[in-house]
């Protein structure tokens, strides 16, 4: 894919630019908003990674401008706003997806690749995330199961929310680790199995099937299975 990137720091900027390359797509990079407003009506991308706080223009209202003029690139925003207030601002101004800083290269990856699923599929609101009837609303940051709300700690629901992003798909220790505790930790400790033990008590117990299922040797894996 090609991808534009707006971005002005310079240490993520190339950490994200090299990693997407690295993974076969095609980057243009700018740090100035007016700049990336420019080349986003100009070229045409399949995603736009938009970071808030730019010199020239202010991320927003670079993606107002690029939404009033009927662009329909999907852009994810990049932003240590992070709070709830601040991603419904973003989504609103038309954003597909956010994604609060510091975050994970396998993080980004899994929403940019999100993003274009949900492109070549139709609109879909990105705000919410189902497995058979789990359900998470990314905005509210609330859980249910069945109807029934379940009270989350937040660590709890960023192991969720990256099981429910890659459902029915084998999720390793190392993923984990990466995306829900960052890269500082000793992969010895058993910090993962007594989140995953404290989740599964929560999402599993006595309303319904099993879905967070232990894959012996390899991970874990959210979904239905037989
Ligand atoms: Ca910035």
């Amino acid at each position: 894919m090609r991808v534009l990137l707006v971005e002005d720091e310079p240490l993520i900027s190339e950490f994200i630019a090299k990693g997407l390359r690295e993974a076969g797509h095609n980057v243009d990079h700018t740090a100035s908003g007016t700049d990336g407003l420019h080349m986003a009506t100009h070229e045409t991308y399949d995603a736009l990674i938009l970071d808030r706080m730019l010199p020239g223009m202010e991320g927003l209202e670079l993606l107002r401008i690029l939404r009033a003029s009927g662009h329909r690139t999907p852009v994810l925003i990049l932003s240590s706003l992070g709070d709830v207030e601040q991603r419904v601002l973003g989504l609103r101004a038309g954003a597909d997806d956010y994604l609060a800083k510091p975050f994970s290269f396998a993080e980004l990856m899994a929403r940019l690749e999100g993003l274009l699923r949900r492109q070549a599929t139709g609109p879909e609101t990105p705000t919410r995330l189902r497995v058979a009837d789990l359900e998470m609303d990314l905005l509210k940051r609330s859980v249910k199961r069945a109807g029934q709300t379940l009270e989350l700690q937040p660590r709890e629901f960023r192991l969720l929310e990256f099981l429910m992003r890659h459902a029915e798909q084998v999720v390793t220790r190392t993923m984990l680790l990466e995306a829900v505790w960052d890269y500082h930790f000793d992969p010895q400790t058993n910090v993962i199995d007594v989140h995953v033990s404290r989740l599964r008590q929560k999402i599993d117990r006595d309303l319904g099937p099993p879905l967070l299922h232990t894959i012996r040797g390899a991970g874990y894996l959210l979904g239905m299975r037989a």
